[in-house]
């Protein structure tokens, strides 16, 4: 297949339902899980005389998301009814926005073996989600759970400017980073709080007119975004090398067969017969209420992986997987306050923190060990007192579990190193008794064994003995 001749183009729309506790127009709860259809107040429903009433909430949201990916934030917004019938849209309208989406422009900066790419924004605009079908319950019936319609959403739409489906899978993974941080959605793919949809097409290389584009829809999670694009691109490439011509239509990603299959031909955009919704009065943003919610930021991540790399001498590696996420970050922070030691917080968190979350698929706060019990931990490393090995195999365990200081934990256990060179040559003089053949090669000019002397009496002191202390001891009886 003649693949090196096409260029693939795609765009990006993923949609983020909101964290609020209420829709968008009304005070049915948004909560996932719930008993099919309870959440559907007349207003929901659609039912003729009910009046829909703005979540102020999600216009924060929404702003904070702006102002996250550099957008304009649009002071003069209105809501639009976007016109079209489907069971699970009991109105007959979705509301939306339509010629004033709340933020315009922004950029979202990605990472590419090393190299940034901006991935350019169109806009980001608010709108109410539709309610679900279920077609996989009976076989021959379609059900409907009204419960979702109505849940705020925010649309995040890329310009066509993404040319691979790595860049898709690295910008859909830095959106999710980022809604997840400042809060406004939990970016459950899974779940359905954050989908994703793949705008594709492909042209000759060096033409600058796009193709006739195809959007992938179903796509559950960033793993599938990527391998839909693949998917896609390589339909398209074939077909046309086959003489063939792309349609304009909305497919359906398969991960069984990895391939996707057409749903129906793209409507046209105005035959949704956008109008104001009359209902609704339109809502203005004050410099000052913008202000106000740039102020309430927190730092942002990649703001906070280049501190941590410039202030505190981290590499970019574990300043970048400490800003994957906020809680890690958050503890991070905390754990600082109390110690100077960053590298060592960064080893400990990224190191045997991290492993113990995996395993027993927790966060970090939802362990006893708090950030000052470690930083306390880190001081008695620090203070010699513990060796590093020692204290994650066998304290850190117990930290885990109960709220203690690390040294109390360290004395009952019977861990703490000692310095006192009594005890150490007892156990240096045991290690040179039992390795005459080892002392022999080491005599004879062998000396880089000192290592695994050191490790012997590492081992028969069970980590008590100050390293320090033992190499000392150990060149001088060895050298005598
Ligand atoms: P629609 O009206 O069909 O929703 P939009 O112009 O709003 O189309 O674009 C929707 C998404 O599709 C955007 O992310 C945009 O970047 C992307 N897109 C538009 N044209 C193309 C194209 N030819 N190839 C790939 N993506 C495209
Ligand atoms: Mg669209």
């Amino acid at each position: 297949m003649e693949s090196s001749k096409y260029e693939a183009v795609i765009g990006l729309e993923v949609h983020a339902q909101l964290q609020t506790t209420t829709k968008l127009f009304c005070g049915d709860s948004i909560a996932f899980g719930a008993e099919p259809n309870t959440h559907v107040s007349p207003i929901t429903l659609g039912h003729p005389g009910t009046l829909p009433k703005t979540n102020t909430k999600a216009i924060d949201f929404a702003v904070m998301l702006g102002l996250a990916c550099n957008c304009e934030i649009v002071s003069k917004n209105y809501f639009a009814r976007k016109n079209y019938f489907y069971p699970d849209l009991p109105k007959g309208y979705q509301i939306s926005q339509h010629t004033t989406p709340i933020c315009k422009g922004g950029i979202v900066p990605i990472k590419i073996d090393g190299i940034e790419k901006n991935i350019q924004l169109n806009r980001i605009h608010i709108e109410e989600d539709a309610g679900k079908s279920i077609h996989d319950l009976y076989e021959t019936e379609t059900c409907i759970d009204l419960n979702r319609a109505g849940t705020p959403l925010l649309e995040i739409v890329t310009e066509p400017c993404l040319h691979t489906s790595e860049e898709a899978f690295q910008y859909v993974t830095e959106i999710r980073k980022l809604v997840r941080w400042i809060g406004v959605c939990d970016g459950n793919m899974e779940e359905g709080s954050l989908r994703c949809d793949a705008n594709v097409s492909i042209r000759l290389k060096g033409e600058t007119k796009l193709g006739t584009k195809v959007e992938v829809k179903n796509v559950n999670s960033i793993r599938n975004v990527k391998r839909a694009i693949d998917a896609e691109i390589k339909r398209m490439i074939e077909l046309v090398e086959n003489g063939g011509t792309v349609v304009q239509q909305t497919r359906s990603y398969d991960v069984n067969t990895d391939t996707t299959s057409g749903i129906r031909d793209k409507e046209d955009a105005n035959d949704y017969r956008y109008f104001a919704d009359p209902d609704l009065t339109p809502f203005n943003l004050t410099q000052e209420y913008i202000g106000k919610i740039k102020t309430a930021l927190p730092v942002l991540p990649n703001a906070l992986t280049l501190k941590y790399k410039q202030d505190f001498g981290l590499s970019e590696y574990d300043a970048s997987v400490i800003c994957d996420d906020k809680s890690i970050a958050d503890y991070f922070n905390e754990t600082i306050a109390n110690t100077n030691n960053y590298k060592a917080v960064a080893n400990f968190i990224l190191g045997p923190i991290k492993q113990y979350l995996n395993e027993n698929s927790l966060a970090i706060n939802e362990t006893s060990l708090t950030p000052t019990a470690l930083a306390n931990l880190i001081k008695l490393v620090d203070g010699n007192k513990v060796n590093f090995s020692v204290a994650s195999s066998k304290i850190l365990p117990v930290l885990f579990a109960e709220n203690k200081d690390a040294l109390q934990v360290a004395e009952e256990l019977n861990l703490l190193q000692t310095n006192d060179s009594n005890e150490i040559e007892d156990w240096v003089n045991a290690v040179i008794e039992n390795m005459p053949d080892k002392v022999a090669e080491y005599k004879k000019g062998k000396k880089g064994l000192i290592g695994l002397f050191v490790g012997e009496v590492k081992k028969i002191s069970k980590g008590k003995a100050d390293p320090k202390v033992v190499t000392e001891l150990l060149t001088q009886k060895l050298n005598s």
